[in-house]
């Protein structure tokens, strides 16, 4: 071993899902949104004078604060953004979580939260959902560092009421409770709802799902000012120009153009629907999905075998060989045409494993 290799810091990275490149994929494997950006954005492309990429964006993102402030009814000082909501979630963590008591989260969840919290060395407790993947509010009632939890949750698609999150809040109130709701647009309603109760309360949602703009890389939280306050003054310690000229120019215009985003959303949810009914006839079991996902298993069938014969097929879903989720495949909902295929796909495939 060389002098210098014990001073390396040492971390187990998170895994993101795939990104293949191949013609005739089906990609049902990230999350990502079938269809394209809404119009304005790519007239702001068009438009856009690379001359203004000399200079420094500004540092305080005022084009895409202003809007979202709108949008959502809040102050300009309560709207923080960032490089997706992974950024936003790491300087969140960075910002709220220094006890030395554990932060909480379930078990079953997004798992950058444990990556996040190994690397920036916060003590932390999972929470087992219940069987039916629920949280159990009272879980979280012991004193902790902090709680977060995505709601619809990930990689489950189960959406907590809110009154499960005003519980959880009522029984936190010295800590920061962080709702991670990259996927609310799909169905629940959102705890912005209860900022005005709860200033300790953190809403981080994404242009990722419901906004088509996973490659652009644009996240946002919504909270007390003080707490974007916070936020800011860790951002400007580590990086005061996070979002570039062409995030700012266009994730405007997407927020800018509800009429196209409501459409979207809406195909996004028909689809869902329909895709849920014809995997239930084909056996497949689910818990009722709230995001534009399903995660479903299936008692006849491995699903590490099928996630296999799927890639084979060039159709991509996601596996997490994982204790109590081996056997359930994520997977996103895409056109109305590639669901077809993959429900063409699974028929032959069960149809043959019966002879
Ligand atoms: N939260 C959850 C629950 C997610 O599933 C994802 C997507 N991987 C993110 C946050 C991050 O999304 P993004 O950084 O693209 O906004």
């Amino acid at each position: 071993m060389k002098a210098w290799q014990d001073k390396i810091r040492s971390v187990v990275p998170y895994t993101p899902g795939e990104q293949p490149n191949r013609p005739q994929m089906i990609k049902l494997n990230t999350n990502e949104n079938p269809y394209p950006p809404a119009p304005g954005v790519r007239a702001v492309l068009d438009g856009f004078d690379e001359d203004r990429l000399r200079l420094y964006p500004d540092p305080t993102a005022h084009a895409l604060t202003g809007v979202l402030a709108d949008h959502y009814h809040v102050g300009e000082d309560q709207v923080f953004v960032g490089v997706g909501s992974d950024d936003v979630l790491a300087v969140a963590f960075m910002t709220f979580f220094n006890s030395d008591k554990p932060i909480f989260f379930p078990d079953i969840t997004y798992s950058f939260y444990p990556v996040w919290a190994d690397l920036f060395k916060v003590p932390y407790e999972t929470k087992a959902l219940t069987e039916d993947f629920s949280i159990r509010p009272e879980d979280y009632y012991p004193e902790n560092g902090g709680v977060i939890f995505p709601n619809p949750n990930a990689p489950t698609s189960v959406y907590e009421s809110l009154d499960v999150i005003e519980d959880i809040l009522i029984h936190n109130q010295d800590v920061i409770v962080i709702i991670d709701e990259a996927y609310i647009d799909f169905g629940g309603e959102s705890a912005l709802a209860l900022l005005d109760k709860y200033e300790n309360l953190l809403v981080v949602q994404t242009f990722s799902k419901s906004r088509s703009m996973a490659g652009m890389r644009i996240g946002f939280a919504i909270g007390h000012p003080d707490l974007i306050k916070a936020m800011n003054d860790v951002k400007y310690s580590f990086n005061s120009y996070t979002m570039n000229q062409t995030s700012l120019a266009i994730g405007a215009a997407a927020v800018a153009d509800d009429a196209y985003f409501r459409e979207c959303v809406g195909r996004i949810k028909a689809t869902r629907e329909r895709t849920a009914r014809e995997l239930k006839a084909l056996g497949f079991t689910f818990r009722e999905p709230s995001a534009n996902f399903i995660f479903a298993s299936h008692p006849q069938i491995d699903a590490k075998d099928l996630f296999a014969a799927l890639r084979e097929a060039d159709i991509y879903v996601r596996y997490f060989d994982k204790p109590r989720i081996n056997q359930y495949l994520r997977i996103t909902i895409g056109t109305d045409e590639q669901m077809d295929k993959l429900l063409a796909f699974l028929k032959e495939y069960i149809n043959k494993l019966r002879g």
